[in-house]
């Protein structure tokens, strides 16, 4: 690395831990020696071309009448080595529905279409891989789900469809389509609020959860929802979000000086994208965010697998920074922490 404005070698090579060479492409963030770095240009074409033919885009959503087993949809999609660059759940309105849909305007089955895709939340997916579009379509298989159960039973649609309406994924049928597509969820510049879909956050009565960037990358994200629902907990909203520094050290302000580790949690949050997800739980009520804080485990994943086996620390953590999860401390903090992603980073 050279220092462009010092004019001079800033760093010879030397193995960087936690840098794989996935996280090298255009646009991405990587920290190196607590520098947060952007990447603005490949240095020739050969790298450009390894790396543009490895990172195709295409956008997939999981439907209302899937989203109760997207734990499961997600340990899928990342077993098939796509990576989740993007996620949001959202509840989309009756416009931006007719909108998404609109090249099958004037068919038959739109409007009951129309009724399915608005009548719960979904959750709205940007994947990269190798020939992206088409091995998702081959994932999610035939639209019908009886017919996938017949010719495709692996595939998403059979295992968790219904029938030719109610087929618990959608997936761009080309590149072009997914451009559009990601760009309807995920906007690269400002557009009109009437079109831009709403995350389900409820901001109250809930608590706050995050799957920390070292779990997101070692392709836990459908192990810890699996793991949430089983304990009873909801998932009312989630996405992911990538923070820089001023953002991760604003968030744990609160343990800066108290806690040793600060430096390291500081950095962790930074080193690549998070899950947020707000929590909340008819079942537990107001002992929801008690039980949560229970259910994620000392901060120390030794401790955790000591005292609590079934923890997502004990089960997800490697070390007291890279200890998977993070929750609230003190039931006041969770709509506060909860308001700081779907509010304020939003
Ligand atoms: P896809 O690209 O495989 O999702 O299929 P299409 O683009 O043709 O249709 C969009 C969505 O509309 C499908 O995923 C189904 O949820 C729904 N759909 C498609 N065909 C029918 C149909 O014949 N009847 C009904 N009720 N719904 C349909
Ligand atoms: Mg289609």
């Amino acid at each position: 690395m050279y220092d462009l404005r010092a004019q001079r070698l800033f760093l010879k090579r030397i193995p960087v831990e936690g840098v794989e060479e996935r996280d090298l492409y255009l646009g991405n963030t990587i920290v190196v020696l607590s520098r947060q770095l952007k990447i603005t240009d490949y240095a020739d074409a050969f790298t450009r071309e390894q790396i543009t033919s490895k990172r195709q885009r295409t956008f997939a959503m999981v439907k209302p009448d899937a989203v109760h087993r997207l734990g499961e949809i997600v340990d899928v999609i990342q077993s098939r080595d796509f990576e989740i660059s993007q996620m949001k759940m959202v509840q989309l309105t009756r416009l931006q529905a007719a909108t998404f849909y609109r090249e099958h305007e004037g068919r038959p089955f739109f409007e009951s279409l129309l009724d399915y895709i608005t009548s719960g939340p979904v959750v709205a997916m940007e994947l990269i891989t190798t020939n992206a579009v088409k091995k998702w379509r081959a994932t999610l298989g035939p639209t019908d789900s009886q017919e996938a159960r017949s010719i495709a039973p692996e595939s998403i649609r059979a295992l968790f469809g219904k029938d030719k309406q109610l087929n618990a994924g959608h997936g761009s049928d080309s590149d072009i389509s997914a451009i559009r597509e990601i760009e309807f969820f995920f906007p690269s510049s400002k557009i009109n609020d009437d079109l831009l879909p709403q995350t389900t956050a409820k901001l109250a009565n809930n608590t706050c959860g995050i799957i920390k960037p070292h779990a997101v990358s070692k392709g836990h994200i459908g192990s810890i929802l699996k793991a949430i629902k089983e304990e009873e907990f909801d998932i009312s909203a989630l996405q992911i979000f990538r923070m820089d520094k001023v953002q991760s050290e604003e968030f744990l302000e609160v343990y800066k000086g108290v806690v040793s580790e600060y430096p390291g949690m500081v950095q962790q949050l930074m080193s690549g994208p998070l899950v947020a997800l707000e929590i909340t739980s008819g079942v537990h009520g107001p002992q929801t965010p008690i039980k949560f804080r229970e259910f994620v485990g000392p901060a120390d994943p030794e401790v955790a697998r000591e005292l609590r086996p079934n923890s997502l620390r004990a089960r997800f953590g490697e070390d007291i920074v890279k200890n998977a999860f993070h929750c609230s401390d003190l039931p006041d903090d969770g709509p506060l922490e909860v308001e700081y992603f779907f509010k304020i980073l939003q």
